[in-house]
């Protein structure tokens, strides 16, 4: 059985309180590991850790030999690919071939994007007179914020938390990160490859816990935190800012979605349902950009539902590392019940179930596991649960539309605003929408298309703050402005 200590001052270390916790394997229910629960004590000591690194090695160390060090981890990080890939898996349930292609290379490579954009931004400058006739020049400098707070979810974890901390670290601050209690690996095995490449200590912390109560809430409250990066659920986002509000500390929240995709008559067929079947179903619907409602002009909308049927009754669940599993379980039993209530609350509203709606049959071996069914509906109103909430479960609802201005305002009439992708071959119409779509993040002809140098984000309740290429420097650090008369 593993052990997963936390992380502090470069060393792995237990806990005063001996409380530990499950690592629970979603593909059967076993548990794998157990977990050291940070208490103040060891969140007190992490924090500690961070802020003392500012002023030895790390914080005097230039850009470029900072540059050589996130260089050093991506590269440890792609030579232990093989440990990174077991153990994201171990964790999350999620196919070899998704893991491999996605989690574990984006992990490796946000600490690479952000050498180039730290080491190749400038900062403004301006030229003035004064009014004894001499001169006045002005110019920025980027210092760090200093010790951030790093709180993950549990679907992406080693690329969403290497998402903050890569940029994070260019910059030159230190951090704690709080992984989901879900998914404490790749946090973990991350403390080595920072020992490995020699790292000082203290920059790089790992505290492990819950929220409420627990880790969570003793990093995000702790005074001695100069800046919050969240990702995770809208009213986790909410607690954290009233958190953040003690202290005045910035917060970076990227949350919650009930993402729309628009299909016109006109659009490449092939392209909009492979499209789809990723975009509603891959990670078994947990990804935070994922579709969840699904709008479709009406005289292709028998073809589309006929065509997403099929592809969703094609997604054979099964064990990781088997070549056909298309699809692996939800993260755990508790989200197994949420997502399983939204399907039975589909039903009651009377949608009707195209394919799916339970659990599917699985062998013996895997019965005890959390998987769900991927899941269609149509026939819903647009006031309907499943319409409205974010389920994060591999499932959509189909439904038609006759113009524009029509799925325009249905899109739009959600308290979220992540994501939207559109498609059509028509160009103008596609551009003209994506303009009006009060979102972050906007697909045509795609989706899960990233370019990690643009700004990635939420509108309304789904987010506050851009994160991405030079976006993420206006978080990472605080821009000093510096006059000088001659
Ligand atoms: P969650 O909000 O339950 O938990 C996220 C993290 O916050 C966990 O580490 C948890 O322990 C911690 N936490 C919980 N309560 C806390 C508190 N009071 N104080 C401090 N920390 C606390 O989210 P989740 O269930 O792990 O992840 C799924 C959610 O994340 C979905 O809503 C999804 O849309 C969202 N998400 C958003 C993005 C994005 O980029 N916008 C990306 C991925 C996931």
């Amino acid at each position: 059985m593993k052990e997963f200590l936390n992380f502090i001052n470069g060393e792995y270390v237990k806990n005063v309180s001996g409380k530990m916790f499950d690592d629970i394997n979603p593909v059967n229910g076993q548990v794998i590991g157990k977990i050291y629960e940070a208490g103040r004590p060891e969140v007190d000591a992490a924090v500690a850790a961070a802020k003392a690194a500012l002023k030895g090695d790390w914080g005097r160390i230039s850009v470029v030999e900072r540059a050589k060090l996130l260089d050093a981890v991506a590269g440890e990080i792609n030579r232990r690919f093989d440990d990174f890939l077991q153990a994201e898996i171990a964790d999350t349930g999620k196919p070899a071939s998704l893991a491999s292609h996605i989690d574990i290379p984006r992990g490796a490579a946000n600490f690479q994007i952000f050498i180039d954009t730290i080491k190749s931004t400038a900062t403004e400058s301006f030229n003035m007179r004064t009014p004894d006739g001499k001169t006045a020049l002005s110019y920025g400098v980027r210092v760090p914020r200093g010790v951030i707070a790093v709180v993950c979810p549990w679907n992406l974890p080693l690329l969403l938390m290497t998402w903050k901390v890569g940029p994070a670290l260019a910059c030159g601050n230190t951090v704690v990160v709080k992984p989901s209690e879900e998914t404490p690996a790749t946090a973990t095995l991350l403390g080595e490859v920072m020992n490995a490449v020699g790292m000082p200590k203290g920059v790089y912390n790992v505290v492990h816990g819950f929220g409420p109560d627990s880790a969570g809430a003793f990093l995000t409250s702790h005074p001695d935190v100069n800046g919050i990066t969240f990702t995770g659920e809208t009213r986790t986002g909410s607690a954290i800012m009233k958190a953040a509000a003690d202290g005045v500390r910035p917060v970076s929240l990227e949350m919650g979605g009930k993402n729309a995709a628009v299909v016109f008559a006109d659009c490449d067929f092939q392209v909009t349902i492979d499209t789809l079947t990723r975009s509603c179903f891959e990670n078994a619907g947990q990804v935070c950009l994922g579709t969840e409602r699904v709008y479709v002009e009406r005289p292709i909308f028998e073809k589309v539902v006929a065509a997403l049927k099929e592809r969703a009754e094609s997604m054979k669940p099964g064990l990781p590392f088997e070549k056909d599993t298309k699809i692996g379980p939800v993260i755990s039993k508790e989200h197994q019940e949420k997502v399983l209530g939204l399907y039975k609350s589909a039903k009651d509203e009377g949608a009707t179930i195209v394919t799916g709606g339970g659990v599917p049959d699985m062998p013996e071996e895997l019965k005890g596991g959390s998987w769900v069914q991927p899941t269609i509906w149509t026939g819903l109103p647009e006031t309907a649960t499943v319409v409205t909430e974010e389920i994060f479960g591999p499932c959509c609802h189909i439904s038609p539309f006759d113009s524009e201005e029509e799925v325009l305002g249905k899109v739009n009439a959600n308290r979220y605003g992540l994501a939207t992708a559109i498609f059509t071959q028509d160009i103008s119409r596609a551009n003209r929408l994506a303009h009006q779509i009060e979102v972050g993040l906007c697909w045509i002809n795609a989706w899960f298309l990233r370019d990690l140098r643009t700004p990635f984000g939420g509108s309304k309740q789904s987010g506050i703050g851009r994160e991405g290429g030079v976006h993420s420097l206006e978080f990472y650090t605080e821009l000093r402005n510096v006059m000088v008369k001659f």
